[in-house]
């Protein structure tokens, strides 16, 4: 895989201010497949004096002329898909249809919907006798993280180019080659140096400098709540701007009147893809108890289809952690009903697609994000019961309900305490907020909503 051994700041590829490293590892095979550098604490500094210096001209730079780097960007993207389909394969270990279909094609399609906006948003709108001004908030610090590594780097990078904010991305360790990748698009792409900067390195280290650095004005966070609670912290004590996604614990609810057979498949489908790093993922499947036996039965059997076609997860650490919880269910009472805590294959951080029965709902797997291929089946006995299950976590990111109707479907949804809900399947919609209630997160990405993240509001009386 090719790797550059710099930082992309002020438009060009320039020399790290440290020798360290870090290693990148297939995690299918365990093979390292390159490395790149760790930025220090100075590089940071460099990349965001850069941005704070091309902010005022890419401010100022007209909307359409944003618009069009970013549909050049698009462009750029659609150009290199099969590469960036298998550097994602090479570096998160996915299949690579699934890389084509989902970490290639979803960012494509953001960065075309930020094309649109940048084009069409009103930058600029008149209440009463006043004319409000959309103006972009300044340098943001992007930190991103390794599960969807294009897209968590797009859903933040494309609406901060459309506001006209300059950049420092500091992607996730393990997936820094789609990063590096996504540079050199934005370079192709023809947007002006200092406008998006990139620097690899540690979270500790890098991302820790990044979320301090005095002269960002917003840091935008995806990842997990222990280091998104820190990052919060930091930037009250400064008065600065931050935007946090964080990680979900989503209920599937299936309502009587639901189409019993496609809600399983789906949910179980849902929860499987990308090995279970989604933090949307709908990790707590509640079904009524007199189709709980049959639901059960249906999930185990799906997710046995699942056995050789997810890939591993992100590294031995995120294997460990599974399997952790794995073994905590049973340790709990639960009931295993497809998987389990043994790693299915002697090389690469597979982990078996695993089905609890019988889960109650304060257990540790019914509560904490796993971040694996880890379904809990629980039974619920009325709506009011399904609902106070649904709401019962300190998450609230998204959701499914399926019903006979829509309609029922969407009352049920209405009275959920969470971002984002799947009526009967849903369908992914790059303009739909997405973020999260409670400990979700603070803010929303995507679509106008995820732009206005970006912008400060200046109004003029007259
Ligand atoms: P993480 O929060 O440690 O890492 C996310 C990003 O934050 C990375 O770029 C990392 O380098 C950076 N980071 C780490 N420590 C930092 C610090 N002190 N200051 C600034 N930046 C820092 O997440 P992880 O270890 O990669 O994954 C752990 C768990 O997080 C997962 O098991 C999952 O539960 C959750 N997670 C959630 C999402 C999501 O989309 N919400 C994505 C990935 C992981």
């Amino acid at each position: 895989m090719k790797a550059h051994d710099g930082m992309y700041i002020d438009g060009a590829w320039r020399p790290a201010d440290g020798r360290d490293t870090i290693e990148v590892v297939n995690p299918a095979d365990e093979q390292v497949i390159g490395k790149v550098p760790a930025g220090t604490a100075l590089d940071v500094d460099t990349a965001v004096r850069a941005a704070r210096a091309a902010l005022p001209g890419w401010a100022a730079t007209p909307p359409a002329e944003r618009a069009a780097r970013l549909a050049a960007l698009r462009d750029v993207l659609v150009a290199r898909k099969d590469e960036i389909a298998e550097t994602v394969t090479a570096e998160l270990g996915s299949p690579l249809k699934f890389s084509q279909a989902v970490h290639a094609a979803a960012p494509i399609a953001v960065a075309g919907s930020y094309a649109e906006l940048a084009a069409t948003y009103a930058f600029e709108e008149r209440i009463g006798n006043s004319v409000v001004h959309h103006e972009p908030i300044g340098v943001v610090g992007a930190i991103t993280p390794w599960n969807y590594p294009l897209h968590q780097i797009v859903a933040k990078a494309a609406p901060a180019l459309a506001a006209g904010c300059t950049i420092v991305l500091k992607p996730a360790e393990d997936t820094p080659l789609t990063a590096q990748l996504f540079a050199e698009a934005v370079h192709e792409a023809g947007v002006p140096a200092g406008v998006c900067n990139l620097v690899t390195g540690l979270g500790p280290v890098a991302g820790q400098a990044l979320a301090e650095h005095p002269g960002v004005d917003l840091v935008s966070f995806t990842g997990s709540t222990a280091v998104g609670r820190r990052i919060g912290a930091t930037a009250g004590a400064a008065v600065k701007n931050v935007a946090l996604e964080l990680g979900g614990k989503s209920a599937n609810v299936i309502l009587p009147s639901a189409d019993l057979a496609k809600a399983v498949n789906v949910g179980v489908a849902n929860v499987m893809s990308n090995s279970g790093q989604t933090c949307s993922a709908w990790t707590r499947m509640l079904v009524h108890r007199d189709q709980y036996d049959q639901a059960v039965e249906l999930a185990a059997e799906a997710a046995a289809k699942y056995g050789d076609r997810i890939g591993p997860v992100v590294n031995a650490k995120q294997q460990e952690r599974v399997r952790g919880y794995i073994e905590k269910g049973v340790a709990e009472g639960a009931r295993l009903v497809a998987g389990g805590p043994e790693a299915p294959r002697e090389k690469g951080w597979f982990v078996s697609p695993t089905v609890f029965a019988d889960v109650r709902e304060e257990m540790t797997i019914a509560q904490e994000e796993i971040f694996g291929p880890v379904l809990s089946v629980l039974r619920y006995e009325d709506e009011e019961d399904a609902l106070r299950i649904a709401n019962g976590t300190v998450y609230g990111l998204a959701g499914a309900v399926w019903a006979g109707d829509e309609a029922e479907a969407a009352a049920f949804a209405r009275r959920m305490d969470t971002g984002q809900v799947d009526i009967n399947g849903g369908r992914f919609n790059p303009l739909a907020p997405f973020g999260g209630y409670k400990q979700s997160g603070v803010g929303r990405e995507l679509g106008p909503h995820g732009l206005t993240e970006y912008l400060q509001t200046k109004s003029l009386q007259f």
